[in-house]
């Protein structure tokens, strides 16, 4: 399993990119970055996308992505000519009214026509594992205002965990708590301590609650921990209240990082 990382932000500034991963060169976690991180040829590779909630910084650039596909598909390109998103149904039915709704977006589940369009819509369900070329991606539901999803991913008895947004939670740990071979997890933490408040009403962690909920995990200690969601601007901050936690094996995620398991 590779697992690329294009943005792992909560916020969007210069040099800084939002939540979206590479799975295995075809497979996207969160549309928050793909189109600033990936050349057109990596882009023609993307055949999935499995969206955790309908927050814009996790689905923007599928309007771009659909943008630059159907260029593709102008020319003649026939290859990979489809991208399907997958997520649970409160949510694409928000995609689909909000979204590409011709409005803000043009729908392209309906371009160049319905019979084979540049986007299809695919609804998962939580704890239902769906199976792309060896690789089982399953949807788990967290803490956060709008319906959301975290993804287990598990490839030649290899597991890993993607919270996606989310406030403290039981469910991904008792998910993690299962898996045999649990490789890594990235972790949402978003808002210094000070804002705990903030990240109470918003759905989100501060290292401390972070920190705190980490206890349910049981290999806590031996498994690899990676943070996201932080806000760019107080990532100096952040750093300092993260070290504090004294947590091993635990630590930020950059956009350059890239695991092979
Ligand atoms: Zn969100
Ligand atoms: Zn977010």
């Amino acid at each position: 399993m590779k697992i690329r990382v294009l943005g792992c932000y909560g916020g969007q500034l210069l040099g800084f990119h939002l939540s979206s991963f590479l799975i295995n060169d075809s497979i996207l976690l969160d549309a928050g970055a793909p189109t600033v991180c990936l050349t057109l040829e990596e882009q023609r590779h993307i055949e999935h996308i499995f969206v955790s909630h309908t927050h814009l910084d996790h689905i923007q650039d599928i309007a771009f992505l659909s943008d630059n596909r159907s260029l593709k598909r102008l020319s003649g390109e026939i290859v990979n000519r489809c991208i399907t998103i997958h997520s649970v149904q409160e949510n694409l039915d928000i995609l689909s009214k909000h979204f590409l709704n011709n409005l803000v977006w043009p729908d392209f589940t309906m371009i160049p026509n319905s019979e084979d369009p540049i986007l299809k819509l695919q609804a998962i369900e939580n704890y239902q594992a769906s199976v792309i070329d060896g690789l089982s991606i399953t949807p788990i539901p967290m803490n956060h205002p709008v319906p959301c999803t975290g993804f287990l991913l598990d490839q030649d008895g290899k597991q890993f965990i993607y919270s996606a947004d989310t406030g403290v939670s039981d469910a991904i740990w008792d998910v993690a708590n299962a898996q045999p071979n649990l490789c890594g997890l990235i972790i949402d933490c978003s808002f210094p301590n000070d804002y705990e408040f903030l990240a109470n009403i918003s759905g989100h962690m501060t290292p401390k609650q972070m920190a705190q909920d980490l206890k349910k995990l049981n290999k806590l200690g031996e498994v690899p921990i990676y943070l996201f969601h932080m806000k760019p601007e107080t990532l100096a901050i952040m750093s300092k209240e993260i070290d504090k936690e004294n947590i091993p094996h635990l630590r930020m995620l950059t956009q350059v990082d890239e695991f092979l398991l």
